[in-house]
């Protein structure tokens, strides 16, 4: 068992799970890895299922008085817990490139909305409704607190989708369980140590362990919602696990967003910002743009602007000044983004910019555009969630928006054009949860966010966010007995 000063949290050494608002470890630990010198990160606990069960336990204990405590009051603690989280922001984005490689200007980047989005989402009321009203009975929809929800989050954006997560849970009256991702467990415990500070015992809670620790989470039987972000594959097998006691399900999956770039588009501005878009954070990005459809006017120039500014973007450890990409943030994910690079030789695709990766430690993956590959290829069909993408042409709108559809992926998608009434008539036909005429990425804590087809169940944030941790209740009260 360790413990922490109250008023503080041990930056650098130690890591803890937070049970029952105290930080405790584990006879057994593991480590993460550093991805730009693939040196060991600390060690951290791995849960036992005992560990899970008290944090159950905890957490529906403290779902009796948090679930009562008032709106405004639950609204306090996690403004109070944000201004906490916000002193430690140097710290944490720090930690944040050691765990998960991107530069430490994104990292700080993600510190920044993880408050935004934390604060943001205050600014959210969930009223009750009163339908009818006559003088005999009276209609109301109320929105009451789940229990106890469990919250799973990816190794890409551990700290903002942590935040997005834990504010609307807990303003809801829900407490949660945090489950970081295994390769980047490191701030979302540090999260957990700071919430004791704030929070009453069990309302907010931290597990982190090994690949165990997700189906115990899911499968136990005092957990009343999963809100989930990761691959669809993983998506499949929380809904199942969760299925089994119909656990409430939020399901935020995967992603191959098109981009469709129609000629009446400034072409060096453009390709800028769609290279931008497509290798930030090294293209571990559910909405990254993920395929590029450019008009075949302009495709030739198009394709040349793009492979010019993408020469131009640094890539090495974050740490360093200035540096736009940082490594690929785990070595499994290394090796899966290079079969892609195998299959360029294989598949004879061409290649606009990019294409081989020198040999150096770290998991360094040089930006690279695929020149018109098939469109039933694997670089067109699938997510390689690294910097590599293809670049496609089109000539016709419709036939551009039926193969921006053809995918049973449906995150985001954006258009690219100055002719605003095209622009909207196309992006109104994308089969998506997130549209975006010129600009892509943007995202709103007070708007709805979620996935069409296998990108998603449900979604997050705004107020239909918040309504998703809730039971509905209609109240039909008669005023008199008659
Ligand atoms: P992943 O599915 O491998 O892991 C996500 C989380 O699920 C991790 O915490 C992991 O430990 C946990 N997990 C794994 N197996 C589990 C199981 N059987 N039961 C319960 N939990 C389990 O995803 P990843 O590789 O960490 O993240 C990358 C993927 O996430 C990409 O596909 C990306 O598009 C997607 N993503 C989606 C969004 C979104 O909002 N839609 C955001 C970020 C990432």
């Amino acid at each position: 068992m360790g413990s922490l000063a109250a008023n503080d949290i041990d930056v650098f050494n130690g890591f803890y799970n937070t049970i029952n608002g105290k930080s405790t470890t584990t006879e057994k630990t593991r480590h993460g890895t550093d991805p730009a010198t693939e040196k060991q990160n600390p060690e951290v606990p791995i849960a036992t299922k005992k560990d899970v069960d008290d944090a159950v336990v905890a957490a529906q204990e403290a779902f009796k008085t948090w679930s009562k405590t008032p709106w405004e009051e639950r609204k306090r603690m996690v403004l109070a817990f944000a201004d906490a989280f916000e002193k430690h922001a140097e710290d944490f984005s720090k930690l944040l490139t050691q765990e998960q490689g991107k530069p430490l200007q994104w990292a700080k980047t993600e510190v920044q909305a993880g408050l935004h989005w934390m604060r943001q989402i205050t600014t959210l009321e969930l009223k009750e409704e009163v339908l009818e009203e006559d003088a005999s009975k009276q209609v109301v929809v109320r929105y009451t607190p789940l229990g106890v929800t469990l919250g799973i989050v990816p190794w890409n954006f551990p700290i903002h989708l942590a935040c997005g997560k834990i504010a609307p849970s807990l303003l809801t009256g829900n407490p949660i369980i945090i489950k970081p991702s295994p390769f980047t467990p490191y701030c979302g415990l540090k999260l957990g140590e700071l919430g004791q500070q704030i929070f009453p015992p069990g309302v907010f809670q931290v597990l982190s362990g090994d690949d165990n620790l997700g189906p115990w989470l899911t499968s136990h039987p005092g957990i009343s919602k999963v809100s989930f972000t990761g691959s669809t594959f993983t998506g499949k097998k929380v809904m199942e696990s969760a299925s089994k006691t119909l656990k409430r399900v939020t399901l935020e999956l995967g992603g191959k967003d098109p981009a469709v770039i129609t000629k009446n588009v400034d072409i060096d501005a453009t390709a800028q910002k769609i290279a931008t878009l497509a290798f930030l954070n090294s293209g571990q990005i559910c909405i990254a743009i993920k395929r590029i459809y450019v008009h075949e006017a302009i495709y030739e120039k198009f394709r040349d602007a793009m492979a010019k500014f993408t020469k131009t973007l640094t890539m090495s450890d974050g740490r360093e000044d200035g540096v736009f990409m940082g490594p690929i943030q785990n070595s499994m994910q290394y090796e899966r983004v290079k079969t892609f690079f195998s299959d360029i030789e294989k598949e004879n695709w061409k290649v606009a910019v990019g294409g081989k990766n020198e040999e150096r430690t770290g998991y360094f993956i040089t930006p690279t555009i695929i020149d018109n590959p098939a469109d039933d290829s694997r670089i067109v069909t699938e997510e390689p969630f690294g910097p590599i993408v293809p670049l496609l042409s089109w000539s016709d709108e419709n036939e551009v928006i039926s193969r921006a559809n053809n995918t049973a992926m449906g995150l985001g998608a954006s258009v690219w054009s100055n002719d605003l009434e095209e622009a909207n008539r196309i992006a109104r036909q994308l089969d998506a949860g997130s549209v975006w005429v010129n600009t892509h990425l943007e995202l709103d804590p007070t708007a709805p966010f979620g996935g069409h087809k296998e990108s998603g169940v449900g979604y997050e944030w705004g107020i239909g966010g918040l309504k998703s941790f809730c039971n509905v209740q209609t109240l039909f009260l008669k005023k008199t007995i008659s």
